[in-house]
C-alpha cells in the first residue's frame, strides 16, 4: 500500500472551544453553586452536558478530532495545578476535605485563605491563576479530570485529543510561593515535574488517547538559552517514554523563533504552529530547519483570537506550501477558540451585510473544516465556499464603513505638530499652577464612584423601556449631585463626576463612535465566571457628537472646584476591543485618537480645566517579543499625544494606569507628555514612585495610596505613611494624593471612610512640609 499523500490526510481540528454555553449556562451553574442554590451534582451535570454539546457541534461541523480537557470550571492553568498536585500549603486542607470546594477556594479565596494570584494569559484578556511553587514543591499526578473528559468524548464515538498545558510553559508561568525566595526559578523543578507528565500521558494512553497535545505558548516569548535547553530536555525525556500517546507540541500567539528548531528536532510526533500574520515568520523558519519530515504539522491558519472571516484562498495557498514541509498537515485555528465569542448568528443588531464579515467560534470552525476539505480533496470541492468568502471579503474591503473618505483625509493630514502640545512641560506646568491654584499634595480620585444596584437598575429599566431617556438622565444627574456634594464636603481638591452613566469604560465610548460595533451576545471569558463583550473596531472611526461633555459640564455646574473630564485613551480602546486586521494597529489607533481629540477639545471649550485620559492597558498591550515593542510604543504614545495635544497650555492633562509593573515603560509614560500620571502603587508600598524617580521622571505623579481592590478601609495614619514614602521619591510640588484606581467596584460606606482618611492624611502631611 502506498502511503497517502500529506494532502489527502488533512484533517480539521481545534485546540479548545468556548466553555460557557449558548446562554452562559456555565456561569449560572458555577455562581449558583457558590451561592448554595445549585448542588455539586447539578453543576457536574451542566458541565458534562456543555462538553457533550460542544463536541457534538464540532463533530456535526465536520471537525475530525475534537479537543478534550480544555473545559474548565474556572481556569485551565488551575486545572493543571491540580493535575500535577501543586496545591499550595494553605489550600491543602480544603482540597482534601472537598476537591470541588478546595478548587474554588484556590481560585477565589475564602474568609481564611487568600486565592492564587491571577494574571493575564499572554497578551490576551483571559486571566489564569498563577501556580505557586518552591524548592519544597512535591508534584503528584492526578489525571482524573483529563481521563474522565477523554472517556466522555470517546463514549460519543469521537476521535479526541486531550489538550494539556505543557510542562515548560507551566513552570514558566509559575512564581515563587509565599515565603520562598523571590529569585527562586520554578523551571529548576522540571526534572521533578516530568515524571508526573509521564504518568498522566500513560494514563491517557490507557484511556484510549492516540494523541495528546501539550501547549507551550511560553516558547513564543523571548527565551534564554537555558530556558530553551530546558524545553529541549523536557521533550527529549517525554519523547523517550515508551508508554505514551503520540505527542503534539502546540505553540500560539506568536512565532516560535529560537524555539522552533528545538521543537522541530524533539523526538515527538507533531508540532502545531501559528501561521497568522504576527507569526508569519514561522513559515520561513520551518523551511529553514528542513520542515517536519514524517511528522504531523497542525497549521493554525485561522486566527483564533480575532473575529474576522478568514481569507480562505490565502490560507489554502499557505497550506499548500506547508504540504511540502511535513508528513501530514492538519488545519486548525491559531489558538483555542476560547478567546472569541460563540456564534455570529445570535447577533440581531448588526447589519446582516457586516455580519458576513465576522466569524466567531462556530464560523471559524466551519472555515477550518472547509480548508481541510479543500486541502484533502482539492479546491474544486469547496468552490462554493471560496466564492462566498471572496464576495464577503470584497464587500468588506469596498465598504464605505471600512473606507470613510473624511476620516482617511483627516488621518493623512495629521502632522507631527498635531501630536505635540504648544508649550513644553515646564512652561505649561507653571501656567496650570497659576490657573488651577491647587494646594500642595492635591487630592483627587481616578474617576468612577460606586456603581450601585440602583444605577444598574436604571440602565436595565432604560433598556427595557420602563423609563425613558429623560427619566434615566434624571437618575444619573441625581447620582452626580451626590458624588459632587460628597467630594466637596470631604474636601477633595479636583473632583470627578463619578462615571455613573458608563456601563464599561470602553463600551461606553464604542457605542457612541461610528465604525465601532457592539455585540449583544459576544461574551468572552475574562476570568472564572466573569465574561466581557469586547466591542469590535469594524470600520473607520469618527465621532458624530460629544460623548461626555453633557455629564462633565453638569457636574461642573454644581461646584466651584475643578471637575476633571474623564475619557478612555486610544490604546486602551484598542486593547479591550477586537481590532481590525486590514490595516496596521497604529492606523486604527490614530483614528480613535482623532475622535477622542475632538472630545478633549470640546471638554476644554465647555470650561473643563483638567482632563484625564485613562490608559490602563498601555503596558499590557506590549507585544510578546521585545523586538516588536519599540514599534508599538511609537504608535501608542503618538496616539495618546494626538488625543491630548490640542488643548491650551493651562489645561492640565492627566493619565491613569494600573494592572502593571511600570519599571520598563517609564520612558513611554514620559513620552505621553501628560502633565500628571496616577498609578497603582498602594500594595507595592509606592514602588512605582521610586521607579519614576530612578528614571528622572520630571512630571507630577499620583502613586495610589488606597488599594481599591478590597473593601478594607486604610486608616489616615497608614495613608499618611504611604504619602511620606512617596515624598522620599517625588518632591511635594509634584506629588498627588489619590486611590489606586476607580471606585466602581466598591460600596459607598468604605468609599466614604477611605476618602475621608485620604484627605485627612493629605492635610497631616501638608502640615509637616
Ligand atoms: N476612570 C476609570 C475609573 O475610574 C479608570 C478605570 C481603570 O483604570 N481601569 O473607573
Ligand atoms: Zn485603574
Amino acid at each position: 500500500m502506498t502511503p497517502k499523500s500529506a494532502a489527502a490526510q488533512a484533517r480539521a481540528t481545534v485546540y479548545g472551544y468556548p466553555r460557557q454555553g449558548r446562554n452562559r449556562e456555565l456561569k449560572k451553574a458555577v455562581e449558583g453553586y457558590w451561592k448554595g442554590r445549585v448542588t455539586a451534582g447539578a453543576l457536574r451535570a451542566t458541565a458534562a452536558e456543555l462538553r457533550r454539546s460542544n463536541w457534538r457541534q464540532l463533530d456535526d461541523a465536520g471537525v475530525h478530532e475534537v479537543p478534550t480537557g480544555d473545559f474548565s470550571y474556572y481556569d485551565h492553568v488551575l486545572d493543571t495545578t491540580v493535575m500535577v498536585g501543586a496545591i499550595p500549603e494553605r489550600h491543602r486542607a480544603a482540597v482534601t476535605a472537598d476537591p470541588l470546594d478546595g478548587y474554588f477556594a484556590m481560585a477565589r479565596g475564602t474568609q481564611e485563605v487568600a486565592p492564587l494570584e491571577m494574571t493575564k494569559w499572554f497578551d490576551t484578556n483571559y486571566h489564569y491563576l498563577v501556580p505557586e511553587l518552591g524548592p519544597g514543591t512535591v508534584f503528584t499526578a492526578d489525571s482524573g479530570k483529563q481521563v474522565a473528559e477523554l472517556k466522555e468524548a470517546l463514549a460519543q464515538r469521537l476521535t479526541a485529543r486531550p489538550v494539556l498545558v505543557g510542562p515548560v510553559t507551566y513552570l514558566l508561568l509559575a512564581k515563587p510561593a509565599p515565603g520562598v525566595a523571590a529569585d527562586f526559578e520554578p523551571l529548576t523543578l522540571l526534572d521533578r515535574l516530568l515524571p508526573v507528565y509521564a504518568e498522566v500521558l500513560a494514563d491517557l494512553r490507557a484511556a484510549g488517547a492516540e494523541w495528546v497535545q501539550l501547549d507551550e505558548p511560553a516558547l513564543v516569548q523571548d527565551r534564554t538559552p537555558a530556558e530553551l535547553n530546558a524545553a529541549e530536555r523536557a521533550y527529549r525525556a517525554l519523547g523517550a517514554l515508551t508508554d505514551r500517546p503520540k505527542v503534539l507540541i502546540a505553540s500560539y500567539f506568536d512565532r516560535l523563533g529560537d524555539a522552533l528548531p528545538v521543537l522541530a528536532k524533539a523526538p515527538v510526533e507533531g508540532l502545531a504552529l501559528d501561521f497568522t500574520e504576527t507569526a508569519a515568520a514561522n513559515l520561513d523558519a520551518l523551511a529553514t530547519v528542513g520542515g517536519l519530515p514524517g511528522k504531523r504539522l497542525v497549521a493554525g491558519v485561522v486566527n483564533g483570537r480575532n473575529i474576522w472571516i478568514n481569507d480562505l484562498q490565502k490560507s489554502l495557498s499557505t497550506l499548500g506550501t506547508l504540504l511540502g514541509l511535513a508528513g501530514r498537515v492538519d488545519v486548525a485555528a491559531s489558538c483555542s477558540l476560547l478567546h472569541v465569542p460563540l456564534d455570529t448568528n445570535t447577533e440581531r443588531d448588526i447589519d446582516p451585510q457586516i455580519l458576513r464579515w465576522l466569524a466567531f467560534s462556530k464560523q471559524k470552525t466551519a472555515e477550518i473544516v472547509t480548508l481541510a476539505k479543500g486541502l484533502a480533496q482539492g479546491t474544486h470541492t469547496v468552490s462554493g465556499e471560496l466564492a462566498a468568502n471572496r464576495a464577503d471579503l470584497a464587500s468588506r474591503a469596498g465598504s464605505p464603513i471600512t473606507r470613510d473618505r473624511a476620516v482617511r483625509a483627516r488621518t493623512e493630514a495629521v502632522t507631527d505638530a498635531d501630536a505635540h502640545r504648544s508649550q513644553a512641560y515646564a512652561e505649561r506646568s507653571a501656567a496650570q499652577r497659576a490657573h488651577l491654584r491647587l494646594p500642595l499634595l492635591p487630592t483627587t480620585t481616578i474617576g468612577s464612584f460606586p456603581q450601585t444596584g440602583e444605577l444598574r437598575a436604571a440602565r436595565a429599566d432604560l433598556r427595557a423601556g420602563r423609563i425613558d431617556t429623560a427619566g434615566y438622565e434624571e437618575r444619573i444627574e441625581a447620582e452626580i449631585q451626590e458624588v459632587i456634594s460628597f467630594q466637596e464636603k470631604t474636601g477633595i481638591d479636583v473632583l470627578v463626576h463619578g462615571e455613573p452613566e458608563r456601563n464599561d469604560m470602553v463600551q461606553y465610548f464604542a457605542e457612541q463612535l461610528t465604525g465601532y460595533l457592539a455585540t449583544q451576545h459576544g461574551w468572552v471569558q475574562s476570568y472564572g465566571t466573569r465574561y466581557v463583550r469586547p466591542p469590535i473596531l469594524a470600520g473607520d472611526i469618527s465621532r458624530p457628537g460629544p460623548m461626555t461633555v453633557r455629564w462633565t459640564t453638569y457636574a461642573q455646574s454644581l461646584t466651584d472646584r475643578p471637575v476633571k473630564g474623564m475619557l478612555t485613551g486610544p490604546v486602551t480602546m484598542l486593547a479591550w476591543s477586537f481590532v481590525r486586521d486590514d490595516q496596521p494597529l497604529g492606523d486604527t489607533a490614530r483614528q480613535v485618537a482623532l475622535a477622542l481629540r475632538d472630545e478633549v477639545n470640546d471638554l476644554e471649550a465647555a470650561g473643563t480645566s483638567v482632563i484625564q485620559v485613562d490608559e490602563p492597558a498601555l503596558r499590557e498591550a506590549l507585544p510578546l517579543r521585545a523586538a516588536d515593542r519599540a514599534g508599538y510604543l511609537v504608535w501608542a504614545t503618538e496616539a495618546f499625544r494626538l488625543t491630548t495635544a490640542g488643548v491650551r497650555p493651562d489645561t492640565q492633562i492627566h493619565t491613569h494606569m494600573c494592572y502593571a509593573e511600570f519599571g520598563d515603560i517609564v520612558r513611554a509614560i514620559d513620552d505621553l507628555d501628560a502633565d500628571v500620571v496616577s498609578l497603582e502603587a498602594a500594595r507595592s508600598h509606592m514602588q512605582v514612585a521610586r521607579e519614576l524617580a530612578a528614571h528622572g521622571y520630571p512630571r507630577e505623579a499620583g502613586p495610589g495610596v488606597y488599594d481599591i481592590h478590597s473593601p478594607r478601609v486604610p486608616g489616615a495614619g497608614e495613608t499618611a505613611g504611604l504619602l511620606r514614602t512617596g515624598l522620599e521619591a517625588i518632591p511635594a510640588e509634584r506629588l498627588w494624593v489619590n486611590p489606586d484606581c476607580g471606585l466602581k467596584t466598591r460600596a459607598w460606606p468604605e468609599t466614604r471612610a477611605s476618602l475621608e482618611n485620604l484627605v485627612a492624611a493629605a492635610r497631616t502631611v501638608r502640615g509637616e512640609l
